[in-house]
């Protein structure tokens, strides 16, 4: 299949980018065994741009099958931690050199700007690979002394098979989070991106198969989640899984996941972080990054500073700030305008949840700052809004909207704002604005989140672990953390004196 990327003057990518749209299993494209379609949408227009083959429960069993086979054979303890990290160096190096038809894919399924998806997205995805390949050859135990006669020493074992399913968030992104760790360490994969942005992912798959990988150790199966996400979470050949969505989801998994076997979960999912702006902060600074954390890809990101609390000195001067943000933010464009304009929602599923939370917001009285409302009539573009006068238990406080929207909230006291901060069933992350260090001190250690963010938004770094505390899940993507995540370890027990 080709797919003509859109074409206009000044557009940032002319051309097409040919993708094969069936599955990847076991090295080769493959037709689904029962014919099942899903149709993948431009969100800057709302148009279809092509239809891809969804996999069944049977293609999950025969990606599994595959996946096993190479962990057998041609894979996980078979081949030496050095082959591992070349294969991995190797696929970095085709993705640079790839990197504009995988960036126009991707700016095409999913709305975000040609532009970031490069700079931001892909920096991230191939910073991956390279991070852990240079950790394929490194991995070891521990020896540990344990009576006068013994000791034992403990190795790193691949699991097996891995089943990776991942968002539309950051599609390729995601992906490298999970699949860089899971091949460094020895673990062949079974893939299910979401459905609704596969393109990207579906180009990925021939790189794989070019940087050398064998038949089976990569297997990538796009489908419906009740579909090939449930029967890859239920299968008992699959040894892991490692999912990032939502918390709905991430529950559902939780439940299935031991019907089979008891599989380990690692789980990323959804947040309401806090964004908290003191008196003393850089005020300038503190509004750019606020508002590039809150409507950056349209809201879209799990660790959005949504809650956004100012000290009552500089509550109106940060709200003037902000509000300009908002506006100067609202201009709808394509992924491929030559400079970034605001991103749509991936969806028009999204669309009606966001601007559901909208009205909800207006129904239960709190007071529209800014935005509030659609953007033009095509594609699925919503304008940058901010709420203030809110109550705690308002739904557009409590829950994960997942579109460019944020709640204002003025506090007075240190102790005020941390116990509302905390006050969230979600811990994936939160930013504080401040110059005073004890304060940095004594927020660091007492917000409940998995990662804070001290003067700038919430950016993650392929070197540091990313992940939640409370519904937010738990388990770690990148950094030397993850090593753990996708390793079990084994301890051997050398005898050298005892008799019996
Ligand atoms: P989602 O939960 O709807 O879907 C995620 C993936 O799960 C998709 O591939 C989907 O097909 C699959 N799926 C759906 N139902 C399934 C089921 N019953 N069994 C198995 N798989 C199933 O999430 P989304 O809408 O794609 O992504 C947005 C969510 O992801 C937000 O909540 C966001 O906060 C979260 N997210 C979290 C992180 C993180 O690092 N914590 C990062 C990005 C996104």
């Amino acid at each position: 299949m080709t797919i003509h990327i859109q074409q206009f003057d000044n557009s940032l990518f002319k051309g097409s980018v040919s993708v094969n749209t069936n599955l990847f299993i076991d090295g080769e494209f493959v037709d689904p065994l029962e014919r099942h379609n899903v149709e993948v949408t431009d969100p800057t227009t709302g148009k279809v741009i092509t239809t891809i083959a969804a996999g069944g429960k049977k293609d999950i069993d025969r990606a599994v099958e595959a996946a096993q086979k190479a962990s057998r054979t041609t894979w996980g303890k078979n081949v030496s931690g050095a082959h591992r990290s070349h294969l991995l160096f190797k696929l970095a190096e085709l993705m640079e050199q790839h990197c504009d038809e995988l960036a126009a894919l991707e700016a095409l399924d999913s709305g975000k700007h040609y532009i970031y998806v490069k700079a931001i997205d892909f920096a991230s995805a191939i910073g991956n690979l390279k991070y852990y390949a240079g950790w394929a050859d490194k991995l070891s135990g521990k020896t540990i002394e344990t009576e006068p006669d013994k000791f034992v020493y403990t190795i790193r074992e691949p699991i097996g098979v891995v089943g990776a399913i991942t968002p539309w968030n950051f599609p390729m992104t995601i992906a490298c989070w999970k699949l860089a760790p899971a091949l460094a360490t020895g673990n062949c994969v079974v893939l299910k991106p979401s459905e609704v942005t596969p393109l990207g992912m579906l180009k990925f798959a021939e790189l794989i198969r070019e940087a050398g990988f064998p038949p089976g150790v990569v297997n990538i199966v796009p489908g419906l989640g009740s579909v090939a996400g449930q029967a890859l979470v239920e299968h008992p050949g699959v040894g892991k899984i490692a999912f990032t969505g939502s918390t709905l989801t991430g529950r559902k998994i939780m439940q299935s996941s031991g019907n089979s076997n008891l599989k380990r979960v690692g789980l990323e999912l959804g947040g309401k972080s806090p964004n908290i702006i003191f008196d003393d902060a850089d005020i300038e600074q503190a509004v750019k990054w606020t508002a590039l954390g809150l409507f950056h890809h349209a809201g879209q990101i799990c660790a959005a500073g949504t809650k956004i609390y100012i000290q009552e000195g500089v509550y109106d001067k940060v709200m003037e700030q902000l509000v300009a943000a908002a506006k100067a933010s609202a201009n709808p464009g394509t992924g491929f305008d030559l400079t970034p304009q605001l991103d749509p929602v991936v969806s028009q599923t999204q669309l009606d949840r966001v601007l559901g939370y909208i009205s909800s917001g207006k129904d239960q009285g709190a007071k529209v700052a800014v935005g509030g409302g659609r953007l033009g009539k095509e594609g699925y573009f919503i304008e940058p809004t901010l709420f203030t006068d809110v109550k705690p238990d308002m739904k557009i406080v409590k829950e994960e909207i997942f579109g460019p929207v944020g709640v204002v909230i003025k506090f007075k006291t240190e102790e005020e704002v941390l116990q509302a901060a905390n006050d969230s069933t979600y811990g994936l992350s939160a930013c504080i604005y401040t110059k005073d260090l004890d304060r940095v001190a004594r927020f660091t250690s007492a917000l409940e989140s998995g990662s804070v963010h001290v003067n700038m938004a919430s950016m993650s770094d392929r070197r540091a672990p990313t992940g939640g505390f409370k519904q937010s899940g738990f388990g770690k993507d990148q950094g030397e953390y993850a090593l753990e995540d996708y390793t079990n370890i084994k301890a051997v027990t050398i005898n050298h004196g005892q008799r019996l």
